[in-house]
């Protein structure tokens, strides 16, 4: 996700229950527009336990620097201990290797409702994962429409940690953009290659590093590569329900997006993606009376006036978007919202009866997201004479609340970064951030951090491409991560 904030905005969540819409507006009064859905059930991301254990978070916010040499070393291998430097070097030596596991599972077609094909993405994961020790199983996403996940779990004496990948693209075997391309010795393009199969890899060859060198028996892991990120399964409660599940007792979720495209950028926070629906109706009369005591304005002053009150009391509050994508209004509205479709009929001399507005909500935490509904419910219950409002809301994809832990996790990261002469990492600014998986657990965790996958660009277009002169250095700045985290308890 180069650019995270339209992420969303660019899947097509077709075939979905709830709907929101957005894009092409359909003017009120005899006209009709063509609107897009999506839809997201209703939350559920706290149904699971909360379990996540706090115990790492304190350790970390206890655990000093690394030692340094007085000496003021060059940035790089002097500040690491013998075990990481021998992380780093297994890393290095496997390179070819990473990049040549890259290019297989590029070239295996996983767009999102190819189920064969995502499962056979999954199947080579499942191989090297289960290579390392890992016990692993398929999460059959039959139940959700969907190819379903891989779930794998490795128990050492560390705190878990939740690692999230997936396996789908955007790409289906319908798009002209199937295979891995070597653009040069540093780049490569491919459907995927950043989003996220390059993400996937880093975790991969994290992993090897670690068990080359003696550092994975300690660690306790869950990775769970998900089927369905880019077109979600129905309903979404129960196509997220195993990461979800994986979430629990863990002291820290990381994601594996390819994130900002910077690899001195990484996420702390992510905005959730909502939606609205809001309906008003009005007294029908002859266009004349309008405004007359026993009349009232219509249906589509009293839409007006809502959508008003909205943008003055609510636009440019920090980290808040709304907005009304599209509106029908008349006297005869027709919604068809699984096909995108909508007609609305009226007469300039007849006040309009109805009204539809719908569009999309984002917050930064769920008390941002609490707060604008109740304002949004106070503002729509005080109609205009002869004229109502009703306002419902879908979630969707929650919000990754900036908060101290995935700062402290970030800075973890940070450190890592500069120990390997990487230099710093700071905090994507969450107004750019879209929503991902992760923060369907980012709740449920103590510390959270997302965006540390490959680097590249133009994800989601025919350009997508990756850099590959990345790649060893994010994976040992995930697989020391992983081993600091994983012995941060201990130290
Ligand atoms: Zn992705």
């Amino acid at each position: 996700m180069t650019t995270q904030s339209w992420k969303l905005t660019r899947r097509s969540w077709n075939g979905a229950v709830l709907t929101a819409f957005l894009c092409l507006g359909a003017i009120p009064g005899s006209a009709s527009g063509a609107i897009q859905s999506r839809a997201m059930r209703s939350p559920f991301w706290h149904s699971g336990a909360l379990l996540a254990a706090p115990l790492l978070a304190c350790a970390i916010s206890a655990t000093p620097a690394p030692t340094r040499s007085p000496a003021a070393p060059a940035p790089g291998a002097a500040v690491l201990d013998p075990t990481e430097r021998a992380i780093t070097e297994a890393v290095d030596a496997r390179n070819v290797d990473a990049i040549a596991l890259l290019e297989r599972i590029v070239n295996l077609n996983s767009g999102t409702m190819n189920l064969a094909g995502v499962r056979a993405v999954g199947d080579v994961l499942r191989g090297e994962l289960d290579g390392l020790g890992f016990t692993t199983r398929w999460v059959d996403g039959a139940g959700f429409q969907r190819a379903g996940h891989l779930v794998a779990e490795h128990r050492g004496t560390g705190p878990k940690l939740l690692l999230i990948g997936h396996l789908d693209t955007v790409f289906e075997p319908s798009s002209p953009f199937q295979r891995f391309e070597r653009l040069s010795e540093t780049s490569a393009r491919g459907p995927g290659v950043i989003d996220m199969k390059g993400g996937d890899v880093i975790i991969i060859h994290a992993l090897k590093a670690l068990k080359a060198a003696g550092a994975l028996d300690a660690l306790t892991i869950t990775v769970v590569f998900d089927g369905d990120e880019e077109h979600p399964g129905d309903p979404v409660a129960q196509a997220r329900r195993a990461l979800v599940d994986a979430a629990a007792g863990a002291a820290a979720a990381i994601g594996f997006e390819d994130g900002s495209g910077d690899p001195h950028k990484a996420n702390t926070a992510r905005r959730g993606a909502g939606f609205w629906t809001l309906r008003s109706t009005g007294t029908p009369a002859h266009s004349s009376q309008i405004f007359r005591d026993d009349v009232g304005p219509g249906a589509i002053f009293e839409a007006a006036r809502v959508l008003e009150a909205f943008r003055v009391q609510l636009a440019g509050q920090q980290y808040l978007t709304f907005s009304p994508g599209v509106a029908l209004g008349g006297t005869a509205l027709t919604l068809d919202a699984p096909h995108n479709q909508g007609t609305a009929a009226g007469k300039t001399n007849v006040v309009a009866r109805d009204m539809v507005v719908q569009g999309d909500l984002r917050t930064v935490s769920p008390e941002q997201l609490a707060q604008v509904k109740a304002a949004m419910r106070d503002i729509v219950a005080r109609p205009l004479p002869h004229s109502s409002s009703t306002i419902e809301f879908d979630d969707g994809y929650p919000p990754m609340a900036p908060t101290a832990g995935n700062t402290r996790l970030l800075a973890l990261y940070d450190a890592v970064s500069r120990d390997l002469g990487m230099g710093e990492v700071t905090a994507v600014d969450p107004i750019k951030a879209g929503a991902a998986d992760v923060s369907f657990v980012a709740g449920l965790v103590p510390m959270a951090l997302d965006g540390i996958g490959l680097a590249g660009r133009d994800d989601h277009t025919d350009r997508e491409t990756a850099d590959l002169a990345m790649l060893p250095g994010l994976t040992k700045r995930a697989a020391l991560l992983l081993h600091r985290l994983g012995s941060a308890a201990s130290r």
